[in-house]
This record gives C-alpha cells, sequence and structure tokens, in this order.
C-alpha cells in the first residue's frame, strides 16, 4: 500500500507531538504536489498519549 513518504505519521490530537512524526502543514502542501490532489494517501497512528478529560467517575 503507497503512503506519502512511506512512513507513519501521527493522528494523535496534542498541542505538542513529542514522537517527531507530526504531519506539519508543510507535509500537506507536499503530500498534495507528491500525489496530485487533495485525496493524498497518509499513514496514520496514535504515537503520542492524549490527554483527554473524559472520565469524571471518581
Ligand atoms: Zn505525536
Amino acid at each position: 500500500m503507497i503512503s506519502y513518504k512511506d512512513r507513519t505519521f501521527c493522528a494523535s490530537e496534542v498541542d505538542d507531538h513529542n514522537c517527531s512524526r507530526e504531519f506539519t502543514k508543510q507535509d500537506a502542501i507536499d503530500a498534495e504536489k507528491w500525489w496530485g490532489s487533495k485525496d493524498f494517501p497518509v499513514a496514520w497512528a496514535k504515537f503520542c498519549k492524549e490527554d483527554k478529560e473524559d472520565s469524571e467517575n471518581d
């Protein structure tokens, strides 16, 4: 399966990525140029821990 740069990018929704796999705005531009359209294929995985405050069941 083809994906941009043949690598997996971080899909975690965090402000600061400590994974160095963040998909940047520049990557989005480069990926679009590489693929030729906006529906470029990217491999995603969550590498960073998301701080979700979704548990109030103490
Ligand atoms: Zn990350």
